[in-house]
């Protein structure tokens, strides 16, 4: 069988190593961390810095297909890999998804539609940028957040000084805070084909800036603005010539669906696929990148609820495995910390 490459060690990764294993794939992991959970379950291990070449190299030509987990793989070192192996998706949906004003500007020539933001590239720039967009607002480094690392809410009368510090000090953007009625997003898989598939919209609560939870359906304000998501979402795919899973965040708010962020890879608001639908997001990521037929994405119950188990705070896993209906799935991390995603649960209501 063939070789799929994986940049990224984390959990998503783990997912995908296991999907590829079901489709007879072997997979090597490409990935800075000692104690990546992907690498436990593949076949190869690469431990390197992501812009050490030498590894790269010899990690691409030891693959027949590189894909990644991890939206912040350096792209300029990845453009040295091409032509050793197909890599899908590309460079170009990193570069656009590393970069909040790249993104966001990528959306809008698009048809998208997102918060009024200002990029500010040094502190001079903050008062005014402030001023323009208003309050509340919230001001997010441009690159390398997640989980909402790396954000902080601006309202009047905001230390500038201390926001300015916590971020560290680099190019951050200001957004309008959006007074939504929910937050979804938009999984598609497209095919090596061009044919796109999406999966149901999940509506997703976050608390403290993580994912906590992933409901669906979505309910009936999502999905009257579901449609014109897709939309935009194919059209970015398209744009990208992408092949794989993309998601695309949305608010739903009174003036339609406002384009949050995009991420070029399998999602954790799409981990309820796994069991809530005919195909998971992951297996049809690997089938996508393999050039074999798209899966059928449909849901696969009435109602599914994701809940991730984060932090130190883990519910008594025996317990949760005495529901028939749970599906409990732990990511094998050694050290719960606060905020660490450890493991998620998706129950199935038919
Ligand atoms: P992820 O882990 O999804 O990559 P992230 O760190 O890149 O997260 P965002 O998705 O931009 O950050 O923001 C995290 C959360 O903060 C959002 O899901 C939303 O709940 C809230 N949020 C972000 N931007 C806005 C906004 N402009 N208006 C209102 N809420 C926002
Ligand atoms: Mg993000
Ligand atoms: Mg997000």
């Amino acid at each position: 069988g063939s070789t799929i490459g994986i940049l990224g060690g984390g959990q998503l990764g783990r997912m995908m190593a296991a999907a590829a294993a079901q489709l007879g794939y072997r997979c090597h992991i490409y990935a800075p961390e000692a104690d990546s959970v992907a690498a436990e379950l593949s076949a190869a291990f690469t431990c390197a810095a992501y812009d050490d070449l030498t590894a790269l190299e010899a990690f691409a030509k030891s693959c027949d297909i590189v894909t990644y987990e991890f939206e912040n793989v350096p792209a300029q070192p990845l453009k040295k890999i091409i032509g050793k192996a197909a890599l899908r998706p590309g460079v170009a949906p990193l570069e656009i998804s590393q970069d909040r004003v790249a993104e966001k500007n990528f959306a809008e020539s698009h048809g998208g539609k997102a918060a009024a933001f200002m990029p500010v590239k040094n502190f001079n720039q903050l008062a005014d940028a402030i001023d323009k967009i208003g309050t509340p607002a919230i001001a997010k480094t441009i690159r390398m957040g997640y989980d909402g690392k790396g954000q902080a809410r601006l309202r009047k009368g905001s230390n500038l000084e201390h926001i300015w510090h916590d971020l560290g000090r680099q190019p951050i953007v200001v957004e309008a805070l959006v007074e939504f009625d929910a937050e979804f997003s938009v999984i598609l898989v497209r095919g090596a084909d061009g044919e796109i598939r999406f999966w149901d919209s999940a509506r997703n609560s976050h608390e403290g800036g993580i994912l906590a939870q992933s409901t669906v359906p979505a309910g009936p304000m999502v999905e009257s603005q579901v449609a014109k998501a897709r939309i935009l979402a194919s059209k970015i795919a398209e744009a990208l010539d992408y092949v794989g899973v993309m998601t695309c965040e949305f608010f739903a708010s009174s003036a339609g669906p406002i384009f949050n962020e995009m991420a070029p890879r399998v999602h954790n608001t799409g981990h309820w696929t796994i069991e809530g639908a005919t195909t998971s997001q992951f297996e049809n990521h690997i089938r996508a990148i393999c050039g074999l037929p798209l899966g059928d994405t449909s849901s696969t119950a009435e109602r599914v609820e994701m809940h991730n188990l984060i932090g130190t705070k883990i519910p008594d896993i025996a317990k949760l495995l005495s529901d028939d209906e749970a599906h409990v799935h732990l990511y094998g991390k050694g050290q719960a910390k606060p905020g660490r995603k450890m493991g998620h649960v998706t129950r199935l209501y038919r």
